[in-house]
């Protein structure tokens, strides 16, 4: 990467590691085919350049929660299968339709729209049907499958869909040995024991984000489905941190300091002064806030490292900026202050940022703001 003027702030994006990442999931499941999910930005790192670059490394599908992200891929030029479902009425069934995206389907109305689309544009539509086997959010209820099957047979038989997978989604994965896990697996495998004895012949069943994939071989079926494990990122701290998970965290989020100054003992810092100096001591600005995705509920707890130390917010994350006490220390203006990347520069990580904000890794990419530019290294 060549350096330009010093970027106020710059989320730096390793496709190398993201490659070392999806390569690591596929030998975690090398039966099954990787979906890469890049749905929100891909986790924030750039859609296009990450999807490109898990292609590269062998993943063969995409996934993306909406059709319009699923689109923009297209648009993009990317041509392999790519899968979206978060539907809506009023979506763009019939352009998904066009751009041969599989369509995950929860009941009958979605499927509905796939036959009204498919009727619309003389094609056939691609659904994959999606089955709640305990997560209690998208996807059929085992009590309404028979229905859904039904339908779905009936528009086989007319041409107009093409059932391509059939598929569900975990409650608890990253919770090990948490017994939804077994219950959910067992329903699934009945669900799909059903609709394939209703004739139903899918290319794929998938259940495996990425928790599962790392840590629960009998869930990965003939496809796995990683999203935050491909952004090097530990699904939970009870799974372990990303490098006990062989997983290279892609993004170092950093900012120039734009200010160093010496400040007095007893000095309020940021809004509502909730940190005091307790010495003479200097402060220096770091100029990213809540509007840039660092997250206001670390403040006084986020980690940061500025000249070679880890410091503290101090006070209050605001909008576009916080401030770290340096101690005395007198870094110049300008220099880097990095809030996180893989951690083997001494810089924090994403998990340090979750907990100090009690949140999860997942929220803390995914929330880094457009004011941010992403640089691929
Ligand atoms: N599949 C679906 C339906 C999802 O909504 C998600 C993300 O939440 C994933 C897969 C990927 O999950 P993870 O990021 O834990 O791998």
């Amino acid at each position: 990467m060549t350096e330009t003027a010093p970027a106020r702030a710059r989320a730096e994006i390793d496709l190398a590691a993201l490659r070392a990442n999806v390569r690591t999931l596929r030998a975690k499941a090398p039966g099954a085919a990787v979906m890469t999910v890049v749905k929100s930005d891909a986790y924030g790192h750039g859609a296009v350049p990450c999807a490109r670059a898990a292609l590269d490394a062998g993943a063969t599908w995409l996934g993306t929660a909406t059709p319009e992200e699923a689109l923009a891929l297209r648009a993009a030029g990317l041509t392999g299968r790519i899968m979206c479902w978060l539907w809506t009425p009023g979506g763009p069934w019939r352009e998904a339709v066009e751009a041969d995206l599989d369509l995950g389907v929860s009941g009958l109305w979605a499927l509905r729209e796939a036959v009204g689309a498919a009727r619309a544009t003389g094609r056939t539509a691609r659904v994959q049907l999606k089955a709640d086997t305990g997560l209690g959010r998208g996807g059929c209820q085992p009590a309404d499958w028979p229905e859904l099957v039904a339908a779905a047979r009936r528009a086989e038989a007319e041409g107009l869909v093409a059932v391509t997978g059939l598929w569900s989604h975990f409650a608890c994965a990253d919770e090990p040995g948490h017994p939804s896990i077994r219950a959910q697996l067992t329903v699934f495998r009945e669900m799909v024991a059903y609709a394939e004895a209703q004739g139903l012949r899918p290319e794929v069943r998938h259940i495996a984000n990425s928790p599962a994939t790392l840590t629960i071989p009998e869930t990965h079926f003939d496809l796995v489905r990683t999203g935050i494990a491909t952004y090097g990122i530990s699904p939970s701290p009870e799974l372990g941190t990303a490098e006990e998970l062989g997983l290279r965290p892609v993004m170092t989020l950093s900012a120039s300091l734009a200010l160093v100054k010496h400040v007095p003992a007893g000095h309020g810092v940021s809004y509502g002064h909730h940190y005091v100096t307790t010495g003479d001591t200097t402060l220096g600005l770091v100029p990213v806030g809540y509007a840039d995705g660092v997250p206001r509920h670390a403040s006084g707890a986020g980690p940061v490292l500025v000249g070679g130390k880890w410091r503290t917010v101090a006070g209050r994350v605001a909008m576009d900026q916080f401030a770290v006490d340096l101690g005395g220390d007198e870094p110049p203006v300008g220099d880097r202050a990095v809030l996180f990347g893989p951690g083997d520069r001494g810089e924090p990580t994403v998990e340090d940022w979750a907990r100090a904000a009690g949140t999860i890794g997942y929220e803390i990419v995914t929330r880094i703001g457009t004011r941010v530019p992403r640089v691929y290294v």
